[in-house]
């Protein structure tokens, strides 16, 4: 039998750099490369790196550097791909260099060191790619870059500019997705909403009918495929209030993930936000009479210079008020590059911890009553896993998304699969979960 080329993958980063890895394995894998799951077996690694903040680009070089230590063929690619100069510096024996998205770079550079063999019996790759989330779940990216540029943000200079991908070729890679068992499409990208604006909404066929790239067009098509559609990564311009409706209606998830950042005007202000800021807590008000089961994900800054303590009251005030359902918090640390760390009034460590924590006990106070409320409800959830031993199946809600949000604690697993829609009864929450039984 001829042998194959066996290259290992380190993915570093957000789901927007994991589609990139499974892009890169999915080229691979159809050019007869196999995979390893540890540094020894491979011929080469990749490393896919994130260089978001500060802390993640100490990360992405400590990743590089373990690999290299235990297999010393290293390929780098991602968003810290674009310091190539700090690479080099800090690991001058890596093989090659990329940025993010820049796949056929990463491909050509593993070809130099693990030259393909070949084998006219490789397994055709299957229809819809190679994925490294688990079946049931998919990432599905609509567009690269963001046209915004937010203060503490260097994401434009990495990744440039806004680029939406044809309606046609995500509906038909989704398609695909959930031919193969996809039950759940997670849509991502920088900037969700503004999908389309880039390529003037162009239309594109979709099983020959003609379709707009909008964001309201692709999520009612994604909503047709039978599967869960989850929308990651909105900013609340008008034209969100368009696809609540759908929620409503059952055929998107009711969720949205706003990354709104803070509350106060003016700090929003200071972080160039895009999107007028002034009416969203009475939209989101509006949002939840036509939708009543919407929950929101979202995440903020504290301590980002000038922020006072009213500001931030603001902020801990819109969170209770918005009932933000699951809140993610960052200290603001500064990024090298970034604008914002020109501005005055840059926060002392221990008040952006504090700020930190009081906002944290805040989100868990709202996220505690809102799951209370929940209590008696029967609900349909998707299997995420189930633990024959622990006796325990863990499922999520609809409100609620892989890796980042809470879970549904069944304590059963007879007849229950990964994948499985199932429909249960809440019985009880805590601060993140719920704990639901099994509806015969
Ligand atoms: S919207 Fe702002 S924070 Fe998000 S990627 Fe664009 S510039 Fe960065």
């Amino acid at each position: 039998m001829t042998k194959s080329q066996k290259i290992g993958l380190v993915s570093l980063g957000c789901p927007k750099a994991l589609v990139d890895s499974e892009r890169i394995i999915t080229t691979l894998r159809a050019q007869g490369y196999a995979f390893s799951p540890n540094y020894h077996g491979a011929d080469a690694v990749i490393v896919n790196t994130c260089g978001f903040i500060d802390s993640a680009k100490a990360e992405s070089l400590e990743a590089i550097g373990e690999a290299i230590k235990e297999n010393g063929k290293v390929i780098v690619t991602g968003c810290l791909g674009v310091e190539a100069d700090l690479i080099r510096k800090t690991h001058p024996s890596v093989l090659a260099i990329s940025g993010p998205h820049q796949y056929e770079e990463v491909v050509k550079a593993v070809h130099e060191a693990a030259p393909p063999i070949a084998n006219p019996y490789v397994d055709l790759m299957p229809e819809q790619g190679l994925k490294l989330t688990p079946r049931h779940y998919s990432y599905l990216k609509i567009s690269e870059g963001c046209n915004n540029r937010c203060s503490f943000c260097i994401i434009p200079d990495i990744r440039g500019d806004l680029v939406s991908r044809p309606i046609a070729s995500v509906l038909y890679e989704a398609e695909r997705l959930v031919k193969a068992g996809t039950k759940e499409l997670l849509v991502i990208s920088q900037d969700t909403s503004a999908y389309g604006v880039d390529i003037k909404y162009k239309k594109s066929k979709f099983h020959g009918q003609e379709i707009e790239a909008r964001f309201l067009s692709l999520s009612e098509h994604l909503g047709a495929l039978g599967a869960w559609v989850r929308l990651h990564y909105v900013y609340p311009y008008p034209h969100v209030d368009t696809v609540i409706p759908l929620m409503a209606e059952g055929k998107i998830l009711p969720y949205l993930d706003i990354p709104f950042q803070h509350a106060s005007t003016k700090v929003l202000k200071a972080m160039r936000r895009p999107a007028n800021q002034d009416k969203t807590l009475d939209r989101i008000l509006k949002w939840r009479k036509i939708c009543p089961d919407l929950a929101i994900r979202s995440t903020f800054i504290v301590g980002f210079p000038g922020e006072s303590e009213s500001d931030f009251e603001m902020l801990l005030n819109f969170v209770e008020e918005a009932g933000i359902d699951r809140a993610g918090c960052f200290e603001y640390e500064p990024v090298t590059g970034a604008q914002s760390n020109e501005l005055e009034g840059q926060i002392p460590a221990e008040l952006k911890k504090e700020r930190y924590e009081r906002l944290m006990e805040k989100a868990q106070q709202v996220s505690t009553s809102r799951l209370k409320s929940r209590i008696g409800r029967t609900i349909q959830v998707l299997v995420d896993e189930v633990d024959i031993e622990a006796k325990q199946t863990l499922a999520r809600s609809k409100w609620d998304a892989p890796d980042v949000d809470g879970v549904v604690v069944i304590n059963e697993t007879d007849n229950l699969k990964q994948g499985d829609f199932v429909q249960v009864k809440i019985t009880d929450s805590d601060e993140y979960d719920l704990y639901a039984e099994l509806i015969e």
